[in-house]
Formats: C-alpha cells, structure tokens, sequence
C-alpha cells in the first residue's frame, strides 16, 4: 500500500491518494489551462482567454483540484451511509478512474445498498446544479474578464459534476448504477440471482463501451476493462461469500493435535509430513505456539541442504489464527487480506486445529461455485 499516501482525514475516514491519481490531476489541469472546447453550451478550459500561460495554469490546478475536491465529496457520501449502517470504512483513495471509498464489507440488504449507492451520484447532480445556478448568475452579470473566468471555473464545475453523477447511474458494475440496479432486483428476488443478472448487465455494457471506445475515446476502453474486471470480482466474492455462509470455521477446519518441533530438520519435517498427511503444522514448543511450518516453506529450501536446515529458521512466523465459531467466510477475507493459505484455529486461547484454503475450496465445491 505504499503506492498511495494519506492526504488527511474527512468525517474520520482517512483520505489516500494513488501516484496514479497525480498524473490525471496533471493531466486536467494541463488540459483546463491549454483548451477551450464547448460542451453543452459550457466553455470548458481557459485556453482561449487573453491571460498569461502561467495565470492559466494557476487556474487549471486550482480548477483540477476544486473539481477533485467533488469527486471526494461524492465519496464521502458513500462512506458516510456506510459507517452509519455499521460498517467499517479503510479509507478513500483517489485513483487515476477517480475515487473509491473501501468499505470492509457491504452489506446485503438492498434497502441499504440503494441509499449507499445513490448518495454519490446524487451528491454530482446535486452539486453539478448549484454551481449551475452560480454560472447562470454570473453569466447574467456581464462579460468582463473576472466574469468569464468565474463563468469557466463554475461552468467547467457544473459540467463534470453532472457529468460524474450520470456516468455513475450507468447500471454496471462496479460502478453505482450497478449497484442500483443489483439492489432493485434484490428486492425480487434471491441476492446471488441479482448479481448475477447485475453483474452480466456489467459485462454487456462494458462491452459496448469498449468497442465505442475503440472508435472515438480511448478512455473508455480503459473503463470497459475496469468495469468488466469489477464486475465479474463482484460475482465471484458474492457466489463465495454465499457457499460459505452457512458454515463456521469449525465445520471446515482439520482438527489436530499434530505439531512439529522447531528444531526439526527438513528432512524429518517432509517424512512427518508424508505420515501424517497434511500440508502444514503449527512448530509448537512448551506448548507454545512459535511460527507455522507448511509444505511451501519446505520447497523453498533445496533438496541438498534439507538435513541441515531446521524449521525454525524457515518457519513463518507470522501466524494468524481465528477462533473456531467465527463464519467461514472471515477465514476466506483473512486468508486473502493476510496471504496465508492455512490459519490456526483456536477457542479461547486453545489451539484445536488447522483450516486452509483448500478446506474452503472443498466446500464451495460442495456448494457448486
Ligand atoms: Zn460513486
């Protein structure tokens, strides 16, 4: 997560910007001080005006950040109905595609998911007609230089709020119309049916928008495969989350009393291993738990240095563990967000067994994902 730094924090959600966020704010703020083009009857970009380039490019990025400042704006609206229905918001961060808001999990009510999903697109329009209102206004005032740049600056405003806030009702995922859209169906009908139908919905339009974009943006393209991305993830975390929902760790997990010493050899470990037939062991001393011994630390070292090697110095230290009556579906979040393919798995403190990724492979195959 180096790749993007904390900027500050707004209602305490900590707000990060991506490196790749810096090149398109470079690249709108380029654009606003080189341009003039007319979209919609609204003059987007100083370009054309009997200013100094340096004065232009001081608007510009005064121009990119105030309209940056909105796409946040938007994103806070998403995390604030989050936070307030009890999820946990990571942050926002604003990427090259704009921003995202990172809730730990969404929840799978429709009701909710709507107001979640509404609230940023309605924040654009929202904010999209107010500076609207203050470019008509000024408009009416005259046409001295001062004027024309205020009618840029809130025109260009009016323009791309409204123009986030409509591109977001597209009923795609992962964009917020997607969700719309999956929240409607819900309401009808079974959750995993609607994001499936959702989520293909997705895949359709970004299809079509690739091949749009093919012929007059390129950007759009960039999106299609962002939204097709998003859409099939979506789908598959959603058929996930349902196969495991019925289970807790202790349905899935391998019960064990089977530990290893940490002053094993390799060579002990892999005959250990071929006898008690699991892939990974908790290196336990006084019964204490001290690291976690898997077949992939053991392939890490050759062959020849085997009998020389002990567990101790190869072992993953790093063990996490989850306790037995937690649901399945937070060993596959903590397996992901950690990369551990195998978790401890204790009850108050007592280690009881082992459940690995392969433990929840066999169930969602049970359940047919
Ligand atoms: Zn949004």
């Amino acid at each position: 997560m180096k790749s993007s730094v904390q900027i500050g924090k707004i209602i305490g959600i900590p707000i990060r910007i991506h490196f790749t966020f810096l090149i398109i704010l470079a690249l709108f703020a380029w654009s606003f001080s080189t341009d003039s083009v007319t979209l919609f009857g609204f003059i987007i970009g100083y370009g054309a005006l009997p200013i100094d380039l340096i004065v232009k490019v001081i608007l510009g990025i005064f121009i990119a950040v105030l309209l940056f400042g909105c796409v946040l704006l938007h994103e806070v609206g998403h995390s604030y109905f989050t936070q307030r229905y009890g999820y946990k918001i990571n942050g926002i961060t604003l990427y090259i595609f704009g921003g995202v808001s990172q809730a730990e999990e969404i929840p799978h009510d429709p009701k909710m998911e709507l107001k979640i999903a509404a609230i940023g697109p309605a924040i654009s329009i929202l904010l999209g007609f107010l500076f609207y209102v203050c470019y008509f206004l000024i408009n009416d005032l005259g046409t001295s230089l001062n004027l024309q740049i205020m009618s840029i600056t809130v025109g260009t405003l009016a323009f791309y709020n409204i123009l986030l806030g409509l591109f977001n009702l597209i009923p795609a995922f992962p964009i917020d119309g997607g969700r719309i859209l999956r929240s409607i169906l819900a309401s009808r009908m079974e959750y995993g049916r609607a994001t499936k139908i959702a989520s293909n919905i997705g895949k359709g339009f970004a299809v079509a928008m690739a091949v749009f974009g093919i012929f007059f943006n390129f950007w759009l393209v960039l999106i299609a495969v962002f939204v097709y991305i998003g859409a099939s993830e979506e789908d598959k975390a959603l058929q996930i989350s349902i196969a495991l929902e019925s289970f807790k760790v202790k349905d899935l997990m391998t019960p064990s009393i089977d530990s290893v010493s940490p002053n094993m050899t390799l060579r002990e470990f892999s005959e250990y291993m071929f006898t008690h037939k699991h892939l990974g062991y908790p290196v336990m001393e006084n019964n204490h738990i001290l690291g976690m011994m898997t077949i992939n630390e053991l392939h890490k070292v050759e062959k020849e240095k085997h009998e020389n090697t002990i567990v101790k110095d190869v072992m993953r230290k790093d063990v996490v563990s989850i306790s037995s009556d937690e649901p399945a579906i937070s060993a596959f979040k903590t397996m992901m967000k950690n990369n551990h393919e195998r978790l401890l798995v204790q009850k108050n403190g007592e280690y009881l067994g082992i459940i690995s990724w392969s433990d929840l492979l066999r169930a969602m195959k049970m359940k047919g994902v």
